[in-house]
């Protein structure tokens, strides 16, 4: 018997984008509802498949539309990782 043990991963992703509103500012993950107004931006891995590519897809493609700042309700798209 080993006495190494064995223990589950946890996978913690975050997406930062910077809120287009100059008077604003937020760094907001969006992959977090609550930093986007509510709303899930990575309903079925949307935004994960995109982190990770497969095939000849490039993170210049990586997109998100109509993202809403939920501090000044301000909507703006994504295009491009870093
Ligand atoms: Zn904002």
């Amino acid at each position: 018997m080993s006495d190494i043990q064995t223990v589950s991963a946890t996978l913690d992703v975050e997406i930062f984008v910077d809120c287009p509103n100059d008077e604003c500012g937020e760094l907001i993950d969006i992959l977090k509802e609550k930093e986007t107004n509510g709303f899930n931006h990575d309903d079925d891995a949307f935004l994960l498949r995109q982190v990770w590519p497969s095939g000849i897809v490039t993170h210049d493609d990586f997109e998100c539309s109509d993202i809403t700042c939920s501090k000044c309700k301000t909507t703006f798209n994504v295009k491009g990782l870093e």
